[in-house]
């Protein structure tokens, strides 16, 4: 088993956040290459209403697709019992749900309080689901731009409610105001209460601190990260900064560091050039894939 495990979000939190549509076949053929490379869990999609994410509007059909693959969790996000609902029929292995920690960001994206988004994610965790899992994700646990500061005590709070009923929690960086000092407090805290129930991480790179706050989350014991090949998507705030943190460059930084991730990086450079040609108008990112391996680079992979 890998020491560092990743989930590639880059269909799903990349394509999402993307100016322009990666056609259906084209996504099929980045999650195959993203498999070949390693990947053993993929957030393919979102069941969200197509009319409101016009990119996601084919998950059901990626999520068919993807479980097709050996060996890959399939993962789906859903906003609502009616897209767990679609995510369960589809066949997707997990279900995220984000439930935002700002009170401003919450009503202004859901039009519910983050107390009844909870309740909202109860209500499908009540919901018969086998062999599906169910992770709460505390989006802009950071901060955010409506609200700004987003108190650790609201976090904490939240992450707390959801480890009743999911199996695991991840904190979420959403627009990329995290620094690694408030990462190694929060996640501190969030431990403190719910164990091993906080499993993954998730940042943005908005201000180039994705590495850095990986690296302090894994300081305080935390082993599951989410990323994005090339940085995908970049930012709707701050035009030129890449996405989420890089795939590429997260698995250098901890292969190189000597802790496996299962993922072997020339095979990740090629599915980055599948991810190019089916999207060819976006941006995308890495410093890793630039520069290439240093020489005599021993993977662990
Ligand atoms: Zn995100």
């Amino acid at each position: 088993m890998p020491e560092i495990h990743i989930c590639e979000v880059g269909p799903r939190d990349g394509l999402q956040n993307a100016k322009h549509l990666m056609p259906t076949e084209a996504k099929k053929a980045w999650i195959r290459a993203l498999a070949d490379a390693g990947l053993r869990e993929i957030e393919v999609g979102s069941f969200v209403p197509p009319k409101l994410i016009p990119a996601m509007a084919d998950t059901c059909e990626i999520v068919q697709a993807a479980v097709k693959i050996k060996g890959l969790k399939v993962v789906a996000l859903a906003p609502n019992l009616k897209g767990f609902q679609r995510a369960i029929e589809a066949g997707a292995h997990k279900v995220t749900f984000p439930v935002s920690a700002s009170r401003a960001h919450s009503l202004a994206n859901v039009r519910m309080t983050p107390e009844e988004m909870v309740e909202e994610v109860r209500k499908c965790a009540r919901h018969p689901h086998p062999g599906v899992a169910i992770e709460g994700a505390v989006s802009t646990a950071f901060g955010c731009t409506m609200q700004g500061v987003v108190p650790d005590d609201d976090v904490v709070r939240i992450a707390a409610a959801l480890a009743e009923f999911c199996d695991g929690v991840a904190l979420a960086d959403t627009v990329g105001y995290a620094n690694p000092a408030q990462v190694k407090r929060l996640f501190g805290r969030v431990k403190e209460k719910i164990g091993e129930k906080l499993e993954g991480a998730h940042f943005h790179n908005t201000r180039g601190l994705g590495l850095a706050n990986a690296l302090a989350a894994y300081e305080e014991g935390v082993r599951h990260f989410d990323s994005s090949m090339g940085g995908l998507g970049g930012c709707p705030f701050a035009p030129g900064a890449s996405g989420n943190v890089i795939t590429e460059d997260l698995v250098f930084m901890f292969e190189a560091m000597g802790l496996s991730t299962g993922i072997d990086l020339e095979h990740l450079f090629a599915a980055r050039e599948i991810l190019a040609k089916g999207i060819p108008e976006e941006p995308i990112y890495g410093h890793t894939p630039l520069a290439g391996l240093p020489k005599g680079f021993g993977a662990h992979a």
